[in-house]
């Protein structure tokens, strides 16, 4: 099987909530997808989706995923998309760096590899583990009483984990996770994800702050050393995201117990080929993981929990259904929230059917 021709399309995603708000004054309203399309000379079509989280989360753009297939696809006319060991050689030969870009024909080569099989992504990626996949809602940065009423509403949707984004004014974040967690029930889970943003002096004062209560911190502070300096210093169960984009920092956060769970994102990674490596090691090493991705529509979440679904249990932290959070569907078939968990379709393939008419034209044309 050849690939004979690699499309994309641009999406715009907008919020149910209008906006969504971390740590640094950073935003986005509306979401800019990019759909990517790989056709075969079989007839067999997979489709794959990279969303940034704006310009100023990852090393990763919006545009740049566009321009990065024009520079990527031409190389990638000819090969085989059910090799995917080959077929990421290939794109790491061609295109040095930009694992997001890579991210979306990787995905959509899984699809083309389950429909060609017969057998759906999480199978292929390992098997499907217990029912469902627990999902998290993130709660947009506000004022700490705004935070605080929103759980109720998140928990009447069924979720029981609640991420709150912190990394603003130090003192006002103290006051947003001792007014999130005032609101937790029995076997509720609340994490304060800082996205890099406090100084580590910040950091370790918040830590100390709120040291009765039981959350999770999650990336307090831009650089790893002093994520690992902060770690060092307190006593909550810590998160590493920003920080963890490959085996290399995988390997040296575990021999430095630099955390106790990992975010792994698959344009992050580079695509599930890749996210699949690290979220092995990751089960090799004891290291439970929030699986998810930077943002996305319908087709990053079906593939979300096409990997969350193939993880053992124990290890499986949380996920996200991102189609829930935003106003547009641009598949069928893809997972839908049911009481807070989510599970991976059972249809070969990643279990979506792109609609072609919320795609509209496609922008990225490689042949
Ligand atoms: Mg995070």
């Amino acid at each position: 099987m050849k690939i004979t021709r690699i499309l994309a399309y641009r999406v715009e995603l907008p919020l149910h909530e209008t906006t969504y708000r971390w740590s640094g004054g950073k935003s986005v309203t509306v979401f800019d997808s990019t759909i990517v399309r790989v056709e075969t000379d079989a007839g067999i079509v997979g489709h794959g989706e990279v969303c940034p989280l704006g310009p100023f989360y990852l090393p990763a753009y919006a545009e740049g995923v566009r321009a990065g297939l024009l520079e990527l696809g031409p190389h990638l006319l000819g090969e085989d998309p059910r090799q995917l060991a080959k077929l990421n050689h290939r794109m790491d030969a061609v295109l040095k760096g930009h694992p997001y870009v890579k991210s979306g024909v990787d995905m959509a080569c899984w699809d083309i590899l389950g429909q060609f099989a017969g057998m759906p992504v999480c199978e292929l990626l390992g098997g499907r583990f217990g029912e469902k996949v627990r999902l998290y809602r993130a709660i947009s940065q506000e004022s700490p009483e705004e935070m605080a009423a929103k759980v109720a509403g998140y928990r009447a949707e069924g979720y029981t984990r609640f991420q709150l984004k912190v990394g603003g004014d130090p003192d006002t974040d103290i006051a947003r996770i001792f007014a999130v967690a005032e609101k937790l029930q029995p076997g509720d889970r609340l994490v304060a994800d800082a996205n890099t943003g406090w100084v580590q002096h910040e950091a370790v004062r918040v830590a100390k702050a709120v040291r009765d209560v039981d959350v999770y911190l999650e990336q307090p502070c831009l650089t790893y050393e002093e994520c690992l300096a902060v770690r060092r210093q307190c006593t909550h169960p810590f998160v590493l995201d920003e920080n963890v984009d490959g085996l290399e920092m995988l390997l040296r956060a575990k021999s430095d117990l630099a955390m106790d769970v990992v975010n792994l994102k698959i344009s992050k990674l580079g695509g599930l080929t890749r996210i699949r490596q690290a979220r092995d090691l990751c089960v090799s090493m004891g290291i439970a993981m929030t699986l998810e991705d930077s943002w996305g529509g319908d087709i990053a979440t079906a593939a979300i929990a096409h990997l969350a679904h193939s993880t053992p249990e124990e290890f499986r932290f949380t996920s996200t259904d991102f189609n829930s959070y935003v106003t547009i569907s641009t598949a069928d078939g893809a997972p839908q929230r049911v009481d807070g968990f989510m599970s991976a379709s059972t249809v070969p393939g990643l279990g979506i059917t792109p609609k072609m008419d919320v795609l509209g034209k496609a922008v990225v044309v490689v042949e």
